[in-house]
């Protein structure tokens, strides 16, 4: 069932079947390669690098937007077995440090809105020789990626990788603590390649847009890597910004793209706005984190009809779980069933893989993966605690909960740890926002547990909404038919914005321990 491939000879086959077909469209630099020509660059890159002292199994790290120059560093990386290890570009120096020293990495490059944050970082960053600067304006510390670029040469590297060798490091997005650094190997990697290819029915035809950020697997792997597999072409955008998309859409007739639930939504909004034509549009992809009807709706209204959703996470790839397009209104709210290959239980939490609970209660998602990660970097405990074997098969541990419906569609319910238990009842936040986003007011939700001496936990709810108030709120729930009287949330917060990585997840963590400064307008309701 192993794919025989590496992830450099998924580009190098696109290239043997389509030389000529467009491969990246980069359009803030004017950049448009056909798959010969970005191969080329790439081969080029994979030299230059060679040149600088990278040996294979070094880790090559990028703090970087979204450009052609992440995918040439990706696949460069890919061809000459050096570890690829994205960094988030909203990282500040610390976090840097953290990583960058957590990976002992080699080879740093950066861009001129993450100089500071890397400069910041430089005097600790022991292990890194050298550093690469992609935009003109070049520090006396580092080389010019360009140049670099220049300086090899365009024939394959002469280096031999193989699938079992490690692909890269990828960081987990720290929603629920410190990013732990995800080691993937090139065959996991290639075959999630052909389970998106797949689920999304890529073609060479197709043109995607890249405007989440790639430095997360979501991007990278979903996306870029299915489609250069394919042979499709990827317009890439810096950074993701509703209107410029939808502008993007238009000008490259693009057929289909991905987005976490907050970009969806904000896609929608702008889409109402705006007068463009996005009819190219095929297929919306989205994850990450669950997409609350009312959006799924607008965005079927302003933008396209089919979506599917993938569920998982970095450790898996991240794609474990597929909603195919025609279970998307008949199995609403459901992630769907397991990826090809793939295997789904749903047990007691943290008990034994064959501890299954029974179809429709609540449990822990495991999932048995050709795609998983060999182990989490420097993190022995960890990895032993998520990978466990039993008759042969490792499942993987998600923390998430969920249950499966009596045709085995998984439905995720939350996160293990954002569980409130208060007065003995088990509450999922995810159902309080679900009901409070109905609300018309309410443009972000996030409810978690705060401790009460009385029910261990209380609900608390933080929203971003204007001209509403914690008693209207609290009307609106309790007119509800969909929220028992326990979970409604017995206080509101009023916030500008919800703490979110990257990706817009929101970090709950941080809400717990109340990093926002607004007061309660209302505290508590009764
Ligand atoms: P960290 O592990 O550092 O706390 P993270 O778990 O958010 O961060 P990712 O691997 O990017 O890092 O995200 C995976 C998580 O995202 C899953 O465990 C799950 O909780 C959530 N998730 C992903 N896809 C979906 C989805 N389709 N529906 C609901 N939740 C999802
Ligand atoms: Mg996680």
């Amino acid at each position: 069932m192993s794919a025989h491939t590496t992830i450099g000879e998924t580009l190098e086959q696109t290239v043997d079947r389509h030389p000529d077909r467009d491969a990246i469209i980069y359009p803030r630099k004017d950049q448009r390669w056909t798959y010969a020509e970005f191969n080329d660059r790439v081969n080029r890159l994979a030299n230059a690098l060679i040149d600088a002292g990278i040996e294979p199994g070094d880790r090559v790290a990028t703090v970087l937007h979204n450009g052609s120059e992440m995918a040439l560093t990706v696949y460069a990386c890919a061809k000459i077995g050096a570890v690829f290890t994205p960094l988030n570009f909203r990282l500040p120096a610390g976090e840097i440090e953290y990583i960058v020293t957590d990976a002992a990495a080699d080879l740093l490059v950066f861009e001129a809105a993450t100089r500071e944050a890397v400069e910041g970082a430089r005097p600790a960053l022991e292990t890194v020789d050298e550093y690469v600067s992609i935009d003109d304006d070049v520090p006396a510390f580092a080389s010019d990626f360009y140049a670099l670029l220049e300086s090899g040469a365009t024939e394959r590297p002469d280096v031999r990788v193989t699938e079992d060798d490690v692909y890269a490091f990828i960081y987990t997005s720290g929603t629920t603590g410190r990013p732990k650094g995800v080691v993937h190997e090139h065959r996991s990697m290639v075959e999630h390649s052909l389970l998106c290819i797949a689920e999304l029915n890529l073609t060479r035809d197709d043109v995607g847009l890249s405007m989440m950020p790639l430095y997360h697997c979501a991007e990278l792997h979903c996306n870029l890597f299915p489609r250069v597999h394919r042979g499709a072409a990827n317009v890439i955008h810096h950074e993701f910004e509703p209107q410029a998309a939808l502008e993007a859409i238009e000008d490259h007739d693009v057929t289909q793209l991905f987005a976490a639930p907050t970009a969806w939504n904000a896609l929608s909004l702008a889409a109402a706005e705006q007068a463009v034509d996005i009819s190219s549009l095929r297929i919306g992809l989205y994850g990450a984190a669950p997409m609350p009807e009312q959006v799924l709706e607008n965005c079927r209204e302003q933008l396209c009809e089919d979506y599917v959703q993938a569920y998982g996470m970095t450790e898996i790839g991240p794609a474990g779980v597929f909603q195919s397009p025609d279970d998307q209104v008949s199995k609403q709210g459901s992630a769907g069933l397991p990826a090809l290959n793939h295997q789904l239980r749903v047990v007691e939490p943290d008990a034994d893989p064959d501890q299954e609970v029974s179809r429709g209660d609540i449990g822990e998602i495991l999932l048995s993966s050709p795609c998983v990660m060999r182990e989490y970097w420097n993190r022995p405990a960890a990895t032993e605690r998520s990978l466990r074997a039993a008759d042969g098969t490792t499942w993987y541990y998600t923390g998430d909960l969920g249950y499966r419906d009596d045709d085995g569609y998984l439905y995720v319910v939350d996160r293990k740890d954002d569980l409130i238990v208060s007065g003995g009842e088990n509450i999922y936040p995810a159902e309080v926002e679900d009901v409070l986003f109905g609300h018309e007011a309410v443009t972000e939700a996030a409810v978690v547990g705060e401790p009460n001496d009385e029910w261990g936990e209380q609900v608390v709810a933080y929203v971003v909404g204007e001209g509403v108030s914690a008693d209207e709120l609290d009307a609106f729930l309790r007119a509800s038919d969909h929220l028992a009287d326990f979970k409604r949330p017995r206080k509101y917060t009023f916030v500008d914005d919800l703490p979110k990585n990257p990706s817009g997840k929101v970090q709950k963590f941080k809400l717990r321990t109340d990093e926002t400064d607004s007061e309660p307008e209302d505290d508590p309701i009764q």
